[in-house]
C-alpha cells in the first residue's frame, strides 16, 4: 500500500474519530493479557488474598468492568474469540487441541489495513503461526516459566531467565527501538503467568511464607443440589493436584521409630514430613495453601512487570495517547467449589477481569456493571482506531461504555458454550444463558439442566430448575437461550462424546479395552 493510500485510508477511517483527530493522534493500544488470572486475585476487585498495586493503577486511572463474561472459559478458544470478535463455533476454535485458522479475518489484520503497526510479544498458544502482526515473538505452546524459547518470523530466540520478566524485556525493547515512532501501534503484551504449574520468579519465592491465605467459603463443596457434572469433574484441590503442582512429595506417614530414622537422614522434620501425616480436610487445606501461594506469587511477578511497562509509558511520553487494557483469557477457581482450573459457566470462571485506561477519555476510578464480553474486544480495538467494525463480528465496541455513554440497548443476556469434553479435568460440555439475575445451564449430552437465582444464591450452590416457583423463569430463559442461539447462528454440537475418568492430575484415563 502506498503512503498516499495509507494516508487516505487513515483520513477516511478517522472520519468518526473523536474531535476529528488526525492520523498522528489516533491512540496507541496496549493490550495486557494474562492466562488464568481471576479478578479475585486483583486488589482493584477487592481481593482478600493479595495486593496488585501496579495493575490497580489501571483501574484507579481508568475504568473497572465488573461484569466481563467470557463466551467459552478456556485458553486457546478465548484467544480466538478475542482475535476474531466471533464465538467459538464461528471462528472454529472450539477447544485447546485445535489449530487456529489464521487465514480468517482478525482485528490485527484490520488494524494493519487502517495503518496501525501490530505487535504481539509473549504467549500465543494457538498452534498456527501468528498472522496480522508486523512483529511477533511468541512462546512455543504453553511456554515454560524459566528459560523460554520465543518463535519469531526468523530465528528462534533462546533466552535465559524468568519468562514473565523476559516478555517485558522484549516488549520494552520493541517499544523503545523496534517500532516506527511515526505511526500508531497496537501491542499485545501477553503473559504465560499465572497458568499451571505456577512457578514463581526469584523475587517472590518466599512471598506469603509466613501467612495463611483465607479459604473461600465453598472450599468443601459437596456438589449436592446440582446436576451431575459438578460432582464428576477432575479438578479438585483435594484429589487432582499432583507433585508437580505442589512441588513437594510428602513421605508416607510413619511411626515414631520410622520418623527418627527419617530425621537422621533428612534433618529436622519439615513441611513434607508434617504433610505426610495430614488426612481428609486438613490435607486439602494444606494443599490449598501450597497451591494458592504459588499461584499468587506468579501474579506478583506479573504485577511488578506491568509496573515496569506503565512506568515506561509514562517516561516515554506515550501514556497520554495510549489506551491500556488489562484482561485475562478467563476466570479461575481459587479453591471455590473445592477447585482449581476454569471451564465452567459458574461465576468464578465466567467472569474475567477487564480494566481500561485512556487519559482524558475514561474517568479515573470509574466502574461499570454493563454486561460485556471478550467477544467485544475486537470491535473495541477497531473503534478506537477509527476503523470500521465488520458486520460479521458478533461483539460490540465498548468505547461508548468506557467514555461514559452506555447505550440504552446494551445487552442484558449473555450466551456461553464450553466444548472441551472428554478432555483434561473432565468438565461436561454445556451451554447456557446468564442474565443479571439468573443463570440457566444445559448439559446437553446428559439432558440435564441447572438454574441459579444469582440474587439469593450468588455462590450457585442450589439449582432451582425443578422448583415450581421458578417455572416462569425456566420458560422465559429457555426462550432467551433459543433466541441467542439463533442470533449467534449456533449449530447443534454433534461431535462424539464419551466417558471421562480423571487420574490424580485431572487427566482422563484411557477407557479399558
Ligand atoms: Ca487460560
Amino acid at each position: 500500500m502506498s503512503r498516499l493510500t495509507l494516508l487516505l485510508a487513515a483520513i477516511i477511517a478517522c472520519a468518526g474519530c473523536q474531535d476529528g483527530a488526525m492520523e498522528g493522534e489516533r491512540p496507541n493500544i496496549v493490550f495486557i493479557f494474562t492466562d488464568d488470572h481471576t479478578a479475585r486475585a486483583l486488589s482493584a476487585y477487592g481481593s482478600v488474598v493479595n495486593e496488585t498495586p501496579h495493575l490497580d493503577r489501571i483501574a484507579q486511572e481508568g475504568m473497572r468492568f465488573d461484569q466481563c463474561l467470557v463466551t467459552n472459559s478456556i485458553c486457546a478458544p478465548s484467544r480466538a474469540v478475542i482475535l476474531t470478535g466471533k464465538h467459538s463455533h464461528m471462528n472454529g476454535q472450539l477447544t485447546n487441541g485445535q489449530r487456529f485458522d489464521g487465514s480468517q479475518q482478525t482485528f490485527p489484520k484490520l488494524l494493519q489495513q487502517a495503518g496501525y503497526q501490530t505487535s504481539i510479544i509473549g504467549k500465543w498458544h494457538l498452534r498456527s503461526a501468528p498472522t496480522g502482526f508486523d512483529h511477533w515473538q511468541v512462546l512455543r505452546g504453553q511456554g515454560p516459566y524459566y528459560n523460554p524459547m520465543f518463535l519469531t518470523p526468523g530465528d528462534t530466540l533462546h533466552l535465559t531467565g524468568y519468562t514473565t520478566d523476559l516478555i517485558t524485556d522484549l516488549t520494552l525493547e520493541w517499544l523503545e527501538e523496534g517500532r516506527d515512532p511515526d505511526s500508531p501501534f497496537m501491542l499485545m503484551y501477553q503473559h504465560k503467568a499465572p497458568h499451571r504449574e505456577w512457578h514463581p520468579g526469584p523475587d517472590h519465592y518466599d512471598l506469603y511464607e509466613d501467612t495463611d491465605i483465607p479459604e473461600p467459603p465453598t472450599l468443601f463443596d459437596n456438589y449436592s443440589n446440582r446436576a451431575s457434572p459438578a460432582a464428576e469433574q477432575g479438578m479438585t484441590i483435594a484429589r487432582h493436584l499432583d507433585v508437580t503442582d505442589l512441588k513437594l512429595r510428602a513421605p508416607r506417614s510413619m511411626n515414631e521409630e520410622q520418623a527418627a530414622v527419617w530425621e537422621a537422614v533428612y534433618g529436622p522434620r519439615n513441611e513434607a514430613f508434617h504433610a505426610a501425616n495430614l488426612q481428609g480436610d486438613d490435607l486439602t487445606r494444606w494443599k490449598y495453601q501450597r497451591y494458592v501461594k504459588e499461584y499468587l506469587r506468579t501474579v506478583a511477578g506479573v504485577d511488578d512487570n506491568v509496573g515496569r511497562l506503565l512506568d515506561y509509558l509514562d517516561e516515554s511520553g506515550l501514556a497520554d495517547n495510549t489506551v491500556v487494557i488489562y484482561s485475562s483469557d478467563q476466570g479461575w477457581y481459587l479453591g471455590e467449589h473445592g477447585w482449581y482450573d476454569k471451564r465452567w459457566m459458574y461465576e468464578e470462571s465466567l467472569i474475567t477481569p477487564l480494566l481500561i485506561r485512556w487519559p482524558g477519555h475514561v474517568a479515573p476510578g470509574s466502574t461499570t456493571d454493563a454486561m460485556v464480553s471478550n467477544l467485544d474486544f475486537a470491535a473495541t480495538f477497531l473503534d478506537l482506531a477509527g476503523a470500521e467494525v465488520p458486520a460479521d463480528m458478533q461483539g460490540r465496541s465498548l468505547k461508548p461504555i468506557f467514555t461514559g455513554q452506555t447505550p440504552e440497548d446494551w445487552r442484558t443476556s449473555h450466551y456461553y458454550h464450553y466444548y472441551e469434553y472428554p478432555a483434561v479435568h473432565c468438565v461436561e460440555r454445556h451451554y447456557g444463558v446468564r442474565t443479571r439475575t439468573h443463570k440457566m445451564i444445559h448439559y446437553y449430552n446428559r439432558g440435564e439442566w441447572e438454574l441459579f437465582d444469582l440474587a439469593s444464591d450468588p455462590m450457585e450452590l442450589t439449582s432451582v430448575y425443578d422448583d415450581a416457583a421458578y417455572a416462569d423463569v425456566v420458560t422465559e430463559l429457555k426462550a432467551e437461550l433459543e433466541r441467542l442461539r439463533t442470533h449467534y447462528q449456533v449449530p447443534e454440537d454433534t461431535r462424539p462424546t464419551g466417558p471421562c475418568i480423571p487420574n490424580e492430575r485431572g487427566v482422563p484415563v484411557p477407557p479399558a479395552e
